[in-house]
């Protein structure tokens, strides 16, 4: 499946929760899913009840429209957590939060995850002085990033920080470790995800 193209307001109505994919709009009472809390294409804020398998289904929506990945990346990323052996659900997280997209966006380089793709395919991220233009790139441990020039920095989301295992510096920062579960986002309920997949 295709990368989602449509509103992406939508899919935060659709998934319920703010997934924070248009930047600044998404801190102010402009956000859609604050004045309109019912599904898309419904009239009532009515929610149905889910069946177990929707559940799921959903958690693992969620996230993959939370990351902007398609349905083929998701899958190839839990496979590959299947193979490494250890903690599934943990893997799976820390190869879409070490994604250079999102590691962009949290350095506090582009205002939502599209934004800092961009970035990336536009050939504006340096990675250990490196151009790299693929935004599924996986970052390691003692690699800096970096905007080529910071006049194409796109500045930070408001509530944005970079997390304990990225080390800021003026025009980007480094990865100093590998995420652990506590410094990635609470709300994610990855074992449904692993569940999902694993049925
Ligand atoms: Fe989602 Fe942002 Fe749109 Fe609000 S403004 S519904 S958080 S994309």
């Amino acid at each position: 499946m295709a990368r989602e193209i449509g509103s992406k307001c939508k899919l935060c109505r659709r998934e319920q929760t703010k997934l924070f994919l248009k930047g600044e709009r998404c801190y102010t009472d402009k956000c859609s899913l604050s004045r309109r809390q019912s599904l898309p294409g419904k009239s009532t804020a009515f929610m149905p009840r889910m069946s177990n398998y929707a559940v799921r289904l959903r958690e693992k929506q969620k996230v993959k429209r939370m990351y902007g990945i398609t349905e083929r990346q998701m899958k190839n990323y839990f496979k590959k957590a299947a193979e490494s052996g250890g903690d599934k659900g943990l893997k799976l997280l820390q190869y879409l939060e070490m994604r250079l997209d999102n590691v962009v966006y949290l350095l506090g380089l582009a205002p939502s995850r599209a934004s800092a793709r961009q970035l990336v395919s536009h050939g504006k991220i340096k990675v250990s002085g490196r151009k790299v233009r693929v935004p599924s790139y996986i970052v390691t441990v003692g690699e800096t990033i970096e905007v080529s020039d910071s006049k194409f920095s796109r500045g930070a989301a408001p509530s944005v920080k970079p997390p304990k295992w990225l080390k800021k510096s003026s025009k980007g920062g480094e990865v100093t470790s590998e995420p652990t579960r506590d410094m990635m986002d609470e709300e994610i309920k990855e074992y449904l995800i692993i569940e999902y997949y694993s049925r």
